[in-house]
C-alpha cells in the first residue's frame, strides 16, 4: 500500500511517500528557518502562509522522484496536532481535499507518534519493544514502546525541552535562530571542561528532566565573560569552550536518563527521535553506553531528525498495517488538535 503524507505543524513543510513493502519512495522538505530567522522565532501567520505556497509543488515533487501519480497512493496521511492551528489546517485541508477527491482515506497522525516511529526508517530498523529518547524542539521524554500505538511515559521535562535548552543558550550566545545545530557546531571548537555548568535532575532518581535552570547558568556565565571582557569583546575561544560546556551538561543528562530507563524496564534497544537526535555527542555518548552494557541504540536517518513527512506517511502506514487507522472513506469533518498528548491516541 502507498501512503502519502503530510507534515506542517510548525515551519517545514515536509511531503513524502512511503509503500508498506518497499519502505519510503520519496520525499521533499521545504524549510521556512530563513523567513523566520529575521524575527528571532517562528511567526504562525508567516508560516500558515508559506505552507499554502509550498504544499503542492513539494507534492509534485515526489511523485515525480517516485515515478508515481496521485492515482497510484492508497492512502493520505496528515499531521493533526499538536503544533500550531494554522499550520496543521493547511496540512489537514488539503491532505482531507485530496483524499475525497481521489476516494481515498484520511488518516490523521500524531506529530510525536511520527518522531517515534522514524528511527524505523534508518538500517537496520529497531524492532519492538523499545524505549524511546524523544528530544525535540518542544518535547523531551521517555517513553516505554511495546508495540505501533501503544506508548508509556516513563519521564518528561517539567519546564524547558532539550532542544528549547539548546536554542535558548545560543540566542543568548549571540548564535543566532534556531541555534541548536550552530551552537553544536561551535562546540566542537571548545573545551567542555573549561566552564562548569548544572547538570539539573540527573540524581533526582526519577526520569524526568529539567532544562531552565541551565540557562539561567549559562547567561551568567556569558554576563561575567562579557563584564570580564569590559571594553573588549567575549573571544571565540570562550564562546567555543562554553557551547562545549552547554552540550555536554544536556547530554550528560540525556544519556544518564536514557541508561535509567534502560536500567528500570530491562529493554535492550533505546531509539532516539527528534532533532537534538542529530547532536554528534549524544549520539557518540549513547553509542558508547549502550555498547558498553550489550544493547543497542538506533537514530533516525540524519534527514529524518528534524520534522518531515516521511515520519508521518510511515507513522500512517504502521498503524494501518496493525489495523489501527480508520479507513473510512468520505468523512468531511475534521479538525486540527494544536495540543495533543501522545497518550490520549
Ligand atoms: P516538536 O516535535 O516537539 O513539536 P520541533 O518539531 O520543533 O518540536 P524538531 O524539528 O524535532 O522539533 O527538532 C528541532 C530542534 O532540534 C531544535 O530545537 C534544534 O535546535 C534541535 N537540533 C537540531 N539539530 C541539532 C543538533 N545538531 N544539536 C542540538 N540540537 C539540534
Ligand atoms: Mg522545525
Ligand atoms: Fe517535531
Amino acid at each position: 500500500m502507498i501512503v502519502i503524507g503530510y507534515e506542517s505543524s510548525c515551519d517545514e513543510t515536509g511531503v513524502a511517500l512511503v509503500c508498506s513493502e518497499r519502505g519510503l519512495l520519496a520525499h521533499a522538505l521545504h524549510s521556512q528557518v530563513a523567513m523566520h530567522s529575521e524575527y528571532g522565532g517562528v511567526v504562525p501567520e508567516l508560516a500558515s502562509r508559506d505552507h499554502i505556497q509550498r504544499i503542492l509543488p513539494l507534492t509534485n515533487t515526489v511523485l515525480k522522484e517516485a515515478r508515481l501519480s496521485l492515482n497510484d497512493v492508497q492512502a493520505v496521511a496528515y499531521t493533526a496536532g499538536p503544533g500550531l492551528a494554522g499550520a496543521l489546517l493547511v496540512g489537514a485541508s488539503v491532505a482531507r481535499s485530496i483524499a475525497w477527491a481521489l476516494g481515498l482515506p484520511a488518516i490523521p497522525v500524531h506529530h510525536l507518534e511520527g518522531h517515534l516511529l522514524s528511527p524505523r526508517l534508518a538500517d537496520p530498523a529497531p524492532e519492538f519493544p523499545f524505549v524511546a529518547l524523544l528530544v525535540s524542539g518542544g518535547h523531551t521524554q521517555l517513553m516505554r514502546v511495546d508495540v505501533v500505538g501503544q506508548y508509556e511515559m516513563l519521564g518528561e521535562t517539567l519546564d524547558d525541552a532539550a532542544g528549547e535548552a539548546f536554542d535558548k543558550s545560543a540566542k543568548l550566545m549571540g548564535l543566532g535562530y534556531p541555534g541548536g545545530p550552530a551552537l553544536s557546531r561551535l562546540a566542537q571548537e571548545g573545551d567542555s571542561t573549561v566552564y562548569s555548568l548544572p547538570r539539573p535532575m540527573l540524581h533526582s532518581g526519577d526520569l524526568d528532566f529539567s532544562f531552565s535552570g541551565l540557562k539561567t547558568a549559562v547567561l551568567t556565565q556569558m554576563k561575567k565573560l562579557e563584564s570580564a571582557a569590559g571594553e573588549g569583546v567575549v573571544t571565540h575561544q570562550q564562546k567555543a569552550d562554553l557551547a562545549a560546556a552547554t552540550e555536554a551538561a544536556i547530554v550528560d543528562v540525556l544519556a544518564a536518563k536514557a541508561i535509567r530507563a534502560m536500567d528500570q524496564t530491562g529493554m535492550k534497544r533505546l531509539v532516539v527521535a527528534g532533532g537534538v537526535g542529530a547532536n554528534r555527542r549524544l549520539r557518540e555518548q549513547l553509542h558508547k553506553a549502550m555498547h558498553r552494557r550489550g544493547g543497542q541504540v538506533f537514530f533516525p536517518p540524519l534527514a529524518l531528525c528534524t520534522d518531515n513527512g516521511a515520519m508521518i506517511a510511515y507513522a500512517a502506514s504502521q498503524r494501518i498495517d496493525a489495523g489501527l487507522a480508520d479507513l473510512t472513506v468520505g468523512d468531511h469533518a475534521f479538525t486540527v488538535r494544536p495540543r495533543w498528548p501522545l497518550q490520549d491516541i
